[in-house]
């Protein structure tokens, strides 16, 4: 449910209220808006919701009780209008500033992440994303050099203090990537891995959760109410293409999720060009349409040399070909009313 508190409401009459939620087992999700405040009650077992409901509405400072119809309710935009999300001071997710996460798809060597952080860096961006568990396809595949990957990471990062995002792929991992990334990264395999999603509900980091190869929206927003509910408000939504019967293209990436994502929930959007298209040639044109669409945030494959990448190769931009595609999405941002520096 949630409950509407009058103008009139005091610090004291809020507080009492959700005290009485926690009480019951409620989690509490509260939004202060500029006229009103608003407090979203969710997963708790009592069994008279109705008589609860009616003992709130009663309160002299309630303005109204409303349940939440959405199977998805903490990460609902019934409950609050948006989320910002804070990733380090000055790197803001969610806000005004479009932000961009680039780097290889996989850490290929700590060389290597050094000179993409600095050629990143001196292109504007603050945050460097790179795979060190790398879920494949094929078990031949290169898997990623794991926790040395993590070190070889962390290493860019001081060096350049660019923020880092890195992918997750088991719940028993979750602390030990913590302590390395900024950001952790659930990739589409894992959108359903519920004991990942519950581990990542329990760290204080934010987590970028892509979308399944076949999920749809709802099951991709219920993926994040996992997360949420568990503890982690700190969760962005990324839109990374999906399976259809096209195989021009790796996959298709949904802009449709994008847009509908911004008007079903308050969590920033991110979009992933890369893994959407399949195509680098592909990757300028639709992270401007991502854009125009409202993602908040890009994550991109660059690479100093794509034709020597360990991973997604043809996916990946050179870096003048990804300091083109920043200098055109500046307009494109700025037309929805956006800065992207
Ligand atoms: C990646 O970001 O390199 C990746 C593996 O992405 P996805 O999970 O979207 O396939
Ligand atoms: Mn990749």
């Amino acid at each position: 449910m949630i409950i509407i508190l009058s103008h009139k409401a005091t610090d004291n009459n809020k507080n009492s209220v959700i005290d009485r939620l926690k009480k019951m087992g409620y989690k509490v999700d509260i939004s202060e808006g500029k006229e009103r405040t608003l407090i979203g009650a969710v997963g708790s077992n009592v069994e008279n919701k109705n008589e609860v409901m009616a003992q709130f509405m009663s309160l002299p400072f309630v303005e109204n009780v409303v349940p939440i119809l959405k199977p998805y309710k903490m990460v609902s935009r019934e409950i609050r209008e948006r989320s910002v999300i804070k990733v380090r001071d000055g790197i803001e997710i969610g806000g005004k500033e479009i932000m961009l996460m680039a780097g290889p798809c996989a850490v290929e060597g700590e060389a290597l992440m050094i000179e993409c952080a600095h050629m990143l860096k001196a292109a504007g961006v603050k945050i460097l994303r790179g795979g060190a568990y790398k879920p494949r396809t094929s078990p031949y595949s290169f898997q990623g050099y794991e926790e040395k990957g993590l070190k070889m990471l962390a290493k860019a990062s001081e060096e350049t203090g660019l923020a880092i995002i890195t992918e997750v792929i088991q719940g028993r991992d979750v602390k030990k990537v913590a302590n390395y990334a900024d950001i952790l990264q659930i990739g589409a395999r894992n959108m359903q891995n519920f004991n990942l999603l519950k581990e990542c509900g329990k760290v204080d980091k934010p987590v970028l959760l892509k979308r399944g190869l076949s999920a749809t929206i709802e099951e991709w927003l219920l993926a994040a109410e996992y997360i949420v509910k568990e503890g982690n408000p700190k969760v962005m939504l990324c839109e990374r293409g999906i399976r259809t019967f096209e195989t021009y293209t790796r996959n298709t990436l949904d802009l449709n999720a994008v847009a509908a994502a911004k008007s079903l929930t308050h969590l920033p959007v991110v979009a992933d060009p890369s893994h959407g298209t399949g195509r680098w040639e592909l990757v300028s044109p639709m992270a401007k349409a991502s854009v125009a669409a409202g993602a908040d945030a890009l994550i991109i494959e660059v690479h100093p040399r794509p034709e020597e990448a360990f991973s997604d190769g043809q996916q990946t931009l050179n870096f003048k070909h990804f300091k083109q595609m920043k200098k055109e999405l500046k307009p494109v941002a700025a037309a929805v009313g956006r800065t992207l520096k």
